[in-house]
């Protein structure tokens, strides 16, 4: 069997820089602050100098903690509940908010990266129950939930823990009259641009993007959250199982979908799969679902950042399902019309292009596979190096020019049919290999590549 290399179809990478810098001022861009919101008084001065001074960007590393979060979010809300229940919109005395999910009583989904784990979240997390404090006084509900995801960045010991809480607020009228003296002050000091009667955030002021313009050490307090001292906190480690038990199920869900992309660059692991009942080993059953979910919670938040569309550029990204003719599941990114792929990489230095066939050929394949299956020669692949710091440093784009693209077309349509038929017959000789890279630490070598003909692997599940 002649084995299949996209590297030979390649025909050159090159950096762009014009792309490069739309991408970083389009993960930037912030929407319109309009009404004050909840998270606005629980950092009201945070709050006035982001309206006053929208200019003032977030640090890059700042944009990828709340682009991690918000694909985390994402991702554990529709695990966790119905579209219909998901970021719901409330408001009450002018004051809006969005409570992560919300079906009988309002539920936060929280992420930290701290040193160890949480012993008392009451006193060390207050801003969570100051915020449901507040959805519970907007909704006239005094039960709430909070589900807190804690990565443990303990050097050489990188672990992640899920905790649950019960939460209760006896005092709505009380939370209500908190927040709206909150409000009046901050819409006094935005009336009259002066924020010196706010109190001091409790965040870090070091690392705020507003410590050049922020007296803060003139602020005449810092912020007490007096709603957090209202809560009744029980911890529920019966919820916080029953969660992770859900996210599990749907990640062995998730791997005996039908054909997608991916399993076109591994067809041998995608034909074990599809026949075996063999389910992925996991050294820590307790926090196997929350390490890959933080991962792709992160290429998920960053790509919905790059990827969403904006009234300023129409026609710049789109989300196309693959056509139709090819019986793939999944959706192709596309940046100006041409496919484009997202690249979280684990690398610690930037690839040099003489290297990038090599470093990323998986992402190069996927591109190829779109670029045929949409007749185009030229793909994009956005990389962000997660190790290294500096906008310039961290993100870069890519042009990858592809030639006989009638040829990757005929190949990845050949192997949609062979696969289907080495399923359907139980049979994978017809089967072209994986990368070989993936082979040494593959659950299946064993079997798959045995001298032909001995083939017996599994029966069908
Ligand atoms: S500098 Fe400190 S007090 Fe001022 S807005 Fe930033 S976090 Fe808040
Ligand atoms: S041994 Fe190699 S070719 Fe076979 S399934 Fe594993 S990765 Fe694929």
């Amino acid at each position: 069997m002649n084995q299949f290399r996209i590297t030979d179809y390649v025909e050159n990478v090159v950096a762009n820089r014009t792309d490069h810098d739309r991408l970083l001022q389009k993960i930037g861009e912030v929407s319109e602050r309009r009404n004050i919101s909840v998270t606005d008084l629980v950092s009201p001065r945070q709050a006035y100098y982001a309206r006053k001074n929208p200019e003032i960007p977030h640090t890059m590393e700042a944009k990828e903690r709340m682009m991690a979060g918000s694909g985390f979010h994402d991702i554990f809300g529709k695990l966790m509940s119905n579209k219909e229940y998901l970021e719901q919109y409330v408001e009450r005395e002018a004051i809006a908010g969005r409570i992560d999910i919300y079906e009988d009583i309002p539920i936060e989904l929280k992420t930290t990266t701290l040193l160890g784990t949480i012993e008392n979240i009451q006193i060390e997390k207050p801003e969570y129950f100051e915020q449901l404090g507040m959805y519970c006084a907007i909704i006239e509900k005094n039960k709430g939930i909070v589900i807190v995801k804690i990565t443990d960045s303990t050097p050489g010991s990188s672990q992640y823990f899920l905790k649950a809480y019960d939460v209760t607020f006896d005092n709505l009228d009380d939370i209500l009259n908190d927040m709206k003296i909150r409000r009046n002050q901050l819409q006094d000091a935005l009336d009259g641009d002066d924020p010196s009667s706010l109190p001091k955030c409790k965040w870090n002021c070091d690392t705020c993007q507003y410590n050049m313009i922020c007296d803060y050490n003139d602020a005449p307090t810092e912020i007490e959250f007096t709603i957090a001292k209202l809560a009744g906190v029980t911890e529920n480690p019966t919820l916080a199982s029953e969660v992770l038990e859900k996210l599990r199920t749907y990640e062995k869900r998730k791997q005996s979908s039908s054909i997608r992309q991916n399993d076109l660059i591994t067809p041998r692991k995608t034909y074990f799969k599809a026949i075996s009942e063999i389910e992925p080993s996991s050294d820590n059953q307790n926090t196997e679902p929350l390490e890959w979910m933080t991962r792709w919670g992160k290429v998920r938040g960053i790509e919905q950042a790059i990827f969403r569309r904006t009234s300023k550029k129409p026609g710049e990204s789109a989300n196309i399902p693959f056509p139709e003719d090819y019986e793939l599941t999944g959706y192709i990114h596309t940046w100006n019309g041409e496919p484009a792929i997202f690249n979280l990489s684990k690398l610690t230095n930037i690839v040099e292009l003489k290297d990038m066939k090599r470093l990323f050929s998986w992402q190069i394949e996927s591109l190829a596979i779109q670029c045929a299956l949409l007749g185009r020669t030229r793909g994009k692949l956005f990389v962000s190096y997660d190790k290294l710091q500096g906008d310039l440093a961290k993100m870069r784009a890519y042009d990858i020019y592809f030639k006989d693209i009638e040829k990757i077309k005929l190949e990845y349509v050949s192997r949609i049919n062979q696969l289907k038929r080495a399923i359907e017959n139980n049979e994978l000789s017809e089967l072209p290999y994986c990368p070989t890279w993936m082979c040494t630490r593959c659950e299946y070598n064993g079997t798959c590549l045995k001298p032909s003909g001995a083939l017996k692997p599994f029966k069908k599940g």
